[in-house]
């Protein structure tokens, strides 16, 4: 329990104004929308993208009165009540105060770092120590300089261990996570070439992860990347690998024919042979470093290795699927601990598109008072319609919520009657603990679906935005394009994590796209691109704004206003500087401004042109003189209006290599996405188009496969057909070895033409089995190369049919 006087005593404040002293803390907040508690939150102004700071005022209005800060001249008088600690750097302030928090924790800290697997080792380790332990693990993606000392703080004695992993992309960072983290047992899953770009070479890499142990005990790691080297003389390791001064030697491990691998280990004299649902070697490798961890902390092997049998590949978190009776399904059906119920419910408090949203949740065992009156105060503290709980142990919420609670013993039990509760019109969160199986529930609510997926990773997206934002100066606003289904990727089900992320405007091709956008809830300004008259009456009552590029289309938008009675309608002047293809010249803008300043029925809202080729050093001269001419003709028009206007001229591009051409606002597209069409910038992937193998055939030497005998096997072969063609947007082009497609990270190319609704690939090489998943796109850019287009055609031309599946997290 942390009081405002006991908080001061934990960081290094340079100078304080506390109002009530004894005012209890439970939540520290640093993101004004997502505040629950107010009253007991202390607030950290971080400066991230945008400066926590001015947040100030709206954290205040929700009833925080408690603040650390760092600017000097902040307005105290808006907040007559708030106690502030002014402090050199805010997020150190944080580290200092989880750190602070973690060395009230007396039981074992296990910290994991290293390039990959980091989260599936620490997810796995929790799911097979929690059976007889009670396991503190930090959320999924909370392993950064903020995330992981948000993590801490929720630590407390109810718990038998935690399981806290660290990640790093600079050097110098890992210091600041060790402080915090402390680890009594210390992980290192493996080093690759994840971030590399960050550091000098290898060595420097592990020399900075491996600072996570500098004062911890023991070291458990996979012997063959010899980290020894790096560690101080004084650590204890724990290693398995084929030397045999490892503790857990690896004797043999062989792939099986059912998809399955045998692994054969010897542990103290003990040999002992298991099989694991796996055979690449990343998720081998994994689960050894699971055994080794469970036989250090002195489970024996007949206990481990049964267990080992039955782990699973990680689920995506959070998944957005379409229900029936137009409901959103938000599915997490893997976890359930407190952490991670306040993520999800986070993300459907996003989800605007329905105002009804309900709750499935399972049990919670084991939970204490004290946890208790945790998860009555976060579910207390969301706009919930309903909550069905599945199980016995959570009957001590009835009568202390508002929200109608309606209980079921069990999943089976909630099965059976499932029929009698409408469920419509609404966003539906399920979750829980993986023994509820309520994934038996998601699957009665979710539309029947398809087996080729475009997996849209909306934190990337969200990453992808933060990234662009990052480098652009505060003032500057932000237009996100949305036009074409946001580029393959969704229609509201992007719009919403954009709109929660306050963009400041949103631009579709069509006005229909504007109008699904309003139906689910997106209030944001939209603009339209080239609107033709049918759709006036659209924009009018959907709100919408036109980007007017034409005389003819201004005055007919005009005069339908009048007869409608409008008065200051938004629009958007969209002018040619050398694109030509929509807009004004340069040298209307003399009559433009007389027509638009006699019209009162319109307001000009943005100006705006379009840069040709900003990504292309050849025209450099070129985008210089479009930027003038731009500029020049905004400073007419304004002239002739009388008022000034919202300039914007950059695409993704012009953000990246035109800083001169930031304006008022830039337009940000397929960078959002993903792409990196300059290669200058670190984003996350955020589509990944997904089919399964339908069959595998082994064909002899001189066979042909597919349409017109295009294919020709020079060599006995092993053939799979997968399911997606050119029907769902998968170019014929790739027919015949163009395309290449990725099955358990190996790649392998096409056989034949492209059919319909199915291609062939040649599999001989690699293992892959039926129903193996196949990644069709492992590097779009490379794809898009092949058949000599662009990335975006790729992803626009993805069929309606293939089946959008949305992640957060
Ligand atoms: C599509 C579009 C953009 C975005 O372009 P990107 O290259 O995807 O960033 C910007 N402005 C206009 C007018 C567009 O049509």
């Amino acid at each position: 329990m942390y009081t405002l006087a006991s908080i001061l005593s934990h960081i290094h404040s340079k100078q304080h104004l506390i109002r009530d002293a004894a005012r209890q803390i439970y939540d520290l907040a640093y993101d004004s929308r997502k505040i629950r508690n107010a009253e007991h939150s202390l607030f950290f102004a971080l400066k991230n993208v945008r400066d926590g700071h001015t947040f100030i005022p709206d954290a205040y209005q929700k009833g925080v009165r408690a603040f650390v800060v760092s600017c000097e001249d902040i307005d105290i008088s808006l907040c007559p009540e708030a106690s502030f600690f002014w402090v050199e750097d805010v997020l150190t302030a944080l580290q200092e105060l989880a750190s602070y928090h973690r060395q009230q924790f007396h039981k074992p800290v296990i910290g994991i770092t290293g390039s990959n697997g980091k989260t599936i080792v620490k997810e796995w380790l929790a799911q097979l120590l929690q059976e007889d332990k009670k396991v503190y693990q930090s959320p999924k993606s909370y392993n950064s300089q903020l995330g992981v000392a948000l993590s801490l703080w929720n630590l407390s004695d109810d718990y038998d261990c935690a399981i806290i992993e660290a990640g790093i992309s600079l050097p110098g960072e890992m210091n600041h996570l060790e402080a915090m983290i402390r680890p009594d047992i210390g992980i290192m899953t493996n080093i690759g070439v994840a971030h590399a770009s960050g550091f000098a070479s290898k060595a420097a890499k592990i020399t900075e992860k491996i600072t996570l142990f500098k004062r911890t005990k023991d070291v458990i790691f996979p012997s063959r990347y010899g980290f020894d080297a790096y560690l101080p003389s004084e650590t204890t390791t724990f290693t398995f690998g084929e030397r045999d001064v490892d503790n857990v030697r690896i004797l043999h491990i062989e792939e099986r024919r059912d998809g399955r691998s045998s692994i054969q280990v010897s542990y103290e004299q003990e040999i002992a042979t298991f099989t694991v649902p796996f055979v690449d070697k990343a998720s081998i490798e994994n689960v050894l470093i699971c055994l080794t961890t469970l036989l250090f902390l002195g489970y024996p092997l007949d206990v481990i290795l049964p267990k080992l049998g039955r782990l699973r590949p990680l689920e995506m978190r959070l998944q957005l699927k379409t229900g029936r009776h137009n409901c959103s399904i938000i599915d997490d059906t893997y976890s359930n601990d407190l952490a991670s119920l306040q993520i999800a419910l986070d993300f459907l408090h996003q989800q605007q598109q329905h105002k009804k949203k309900t709750l499935i949740l399972s049990d919670m065992e084991g939970l204490d008072d004290k946890l208790q009156a945790k998860l009555l105060s976060v579910l207390g503290r969301q706009n919930l319609t309903r909550i069905i709980i599945v199980g016995k142990s959570l009957h001590f919420l009835v009568d202390k919520l508002a929200t109608p609670l309606l209980f079921f013993d069990s999943t089976e039990e909630l099965v059976r009657n499932l029929r009698n509760i409408v469920l419509e019109n609404e966003s539906i969160l399920i979750k829980g603990s993986r023994r509820y199986h309520l994934e038996d529930v998601s699957k009665l609510l979710v539309a029947k679906s398809h087996e080729t997926v475009l997996e849209i990773n909306l934190s990337a997206l969200e990453h992808n935005l933060q990234a662009y934002r990052s480098i652009l100066p505060q003032h500057v606003k932000l237009m996100a394009m949305v036009k074409a289904f946001s580029y393959g990727s969704g229609s509201y089900e992007v719009a919403n994590l954009l709109q929660f992320n306050k963009v400041d405007y949103l631009t579709v091709a069509f006005a229909d796209e504007g109008v699904e956008l309003r139906q689910h809830g997106i209030d944001l300004p939209i603009m339209v691109l080239s609107p033709d008259e049918q759709v006036f009456e659209s924009l009018l009552t959907s709100n919408l704004e036109p980007e007017i590029y034409s005389f003819r289309i201004l005055k007919s938008f005009i005069d339908f206003l009048r007869i409608r009675k409008q008065k200051a309608f938004p629009i958007h002047i969209k002018i040619d500087t050398g694109m030509h293809r929509l807009g004004f010249l340069p040298r209307e803008m003399a009559e433009l401004a007389t027509l638009l300043s006699a019209a009162p029925e319109i307001k000009v809202k943005t100006v705006f042109s379009h840069l040709v080729a900003a990504g292309k050093e050849q025209h450099r001269d070129f985008t210089i003189q479009q930027i003038g001419f731009f500029s020049t003709s905004v400073d007419r028009l304004e002239v002739g209006l009388g008022y000034t206007v919202i300039r914007h001229i950059a695409n993704t591009s012009g953000i990246i290599n035109w800083p001169s051409a930031y304006m008022d606002m830039v337009r940000l597209g397929i960078g959002l996405y993903g792409v990196d069409m300059d290669g200058k910038m670190t984003l996350e992937k955020v589509s990944e188009l997904k089919t399964t193998i339908t069959q595998i055939k082994e064909l002899p030497a001189g066979t042909t496969v597919g349409y017109d005998r295009k294919g020709l096997l020079h060599r006995a072969s092993r053939i799979a057909t997968v399911k997606i063609g050119y029907a769902d947007g998968y170019s014929r082009r790739f027919g015949e070895g163009v395309g290449e497609m990725s099955i358990n990270g190996q790649k392998v190319s096409t056989v034949g033409s492209i059919c319909m609704d199915m291609c062939m690939l040649d599999v001989t090489d690699i293992v892959a089995h039926e129903l193996d998943e196949v990644v069709v796109f492992p590097d779009l850019m490379e794809a898009a190369r092949r058949i000599d287009t662009i990335p975006y055609e790729l992803l626009v031309n993805l069929s309606a049919r293939v089946k959008r599946v949305y992640y957060y997290g």
